[in-house]
């Protein structure tokens, strides 16, 4: 048996062909894939407005920084994520505060972010950024009516969820990055995800002042238009009108694009995502059905409606113990997340352990199991069979 990670990308012949068609046109960056990648983009979460970026923490970054995110602002959110959904507000200088995770879902507990909300004064706080870990979607509903009362901005870090779903109070599906509820939010295109573009990232958002924010962000600030010009047409250097090569620095941006080679292997992988997410689908109902009646399992992502299965997760007293035992046996599975709050950057701001309880607590036990399109029914028997004779 070859070694089995616990994700993996699937590039096709279909995806090549498309990257090596871009290689041969006029434009490796700055051409018409990018713009096509992130109208498909849009249209497949269900948002009016899209912006690629290189990665998904540039995609965090510039969320921080389209909603000015300045020293001292508080910001909220999970320890149980990828360092980055913190980052992006230190990255402007403001403070992380954690709070701490529902031990059934492992998503940030909305209770335990009222409760810090309740702790301050109004105004304390601007922002929180719940993640859809695993692949889970929050419910941004819920959040949004918290947000509203605290006059807060919410960033939906779904990285792990394009696909997802949560159902809202009225019966309808509220896909992951549909902005609804969520000011902007953000995905990730590394290998590891549902779609892959090498590196990459996109913000999703419904909200057309910010949508121009970030366009100008990306690209240093600078503007190329005659309508949005500051400087006069006679500065410039034209009689009446602005000569061909102006353009002007309005803001201190970024190059945070995407090229348009894995704007177009993005764009190719995005025409599968939903065939991808069944089979995750799949793979996830085989896992549970074959651990639901082992007590020495526990906390299975199990069959949750609109999971997009990024993850997925089981609970075991001996973790290490089984972790060692699959990697002997060629299965790399992995641990997310050690918690964000007790990496030693964050220690030396402050937090230490007992601080986030539930998060510790899911930290010592968790493990994510092989989880990707292209895992066969052998292979993933293959796991099943050697978690059981680790347990026995
Ligand atoms: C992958 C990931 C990121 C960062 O994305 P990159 O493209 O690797 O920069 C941020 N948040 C979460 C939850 C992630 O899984």
């Amino acid at each position: 048996m070859d070694a089995i990670p616990y994700g993996k990308q699937n590039i096709t012949d279909e995806d090549i062909a498309i990257v090596i068609e871009t290689l041969k046109s006029p434009y490796l960056t700055q051409g018409p894939k990018i713009k096509e990648f992130e109208e498909n983009f849009a249209k497949y979460v269900g948002a009016k407005y899209a912006v690629a970026l290189a990665n998904g923490t540039a995609a965090l970054h510039l969320c921080a920084m389209a909603l000015g995110v300045k020293e001292g602002d508080k910001v909220i959110t999970t320890p149980i994520t990828f360092a980055a959904s913190a980052n992006c507000v230190r990255y402007c200088g403001g403070e992380v505060v954690f709070a701490d995770i529902e031990p059934d879902t492992y998503l940030l507990d909305i209770n335990a972010v009222r409760e810090l909300l309740e702790q301050s004064p109004k105004g304390t706080y601007k922002g929180i950024i719940p993640v859809d870990f695993a692949g889970r979607a929050v419910n941004l509903e819920e959040f949004r009516k918290l947000a509203d009362e605290y006059n807060l901005w919410i960033i939906e870090d779904a990285c792990h969820a394009p696909g997802g779903y949560f159902v809202d109070s009225k019966g309808q599906k509220q896909s992951c990055g549909n902005s609804n509820f969520a000011d902007l939010a953000i995905f990730s295109f590394h290998p590891v995800k549902h779609i892959a573009s090498g590196e990459g990232g996109m913000i999703t958002t419904n909200d057309e002042n910010l949508y121009k924010a970030l366009l100008k962000l990306r690209t240093h600030g600078i503007v190329k238009s005659d309508d949005l010009y500051v400087n006069t047409i006679e500065f410039a250097g034209g009689k009446d009108k602005y000569p061909g090569w102006y353009m002007e620095m309005q803001t201190l941006g970024y190059n945070y694009r995407i090229t348009d080679f894995q704007a177009a292997l993005g764009d190719s992988q995005l025409k599968r995502a939903d065939e991808g997410l069944v089979r995750r689908r799949e793979i996830a109902n085989n896992y549970y059905a074959a651990f639901k009646d082992i007590d020495a399992i526990k906390g299975q992502s199990g069959v949750v409606e609109g999971h997009a299965y990024h993850l997925y997760v089981i609970e075991v007293e001996n973790r290490l113990g089984l972790y060692n035992y699959l990697r002997e046996h060629n299965i790399f599975a992995q641990i997310h997340y050690i918690p964000c709050h007790l990496m030693p950057y964050y220690r030396d701001l402050g937090w230490k352990e007992g601080d986030k309880p539930k998060a510790e607590t899911y930290y010592k036990h968790c493990i994510s199991l092989p989880m990707y399109p292209t895992l066969t029914e052998a292979e993933q028997m293959y796991v099943i069979d050697t978690i059981k004779d680790f347990l026995s």
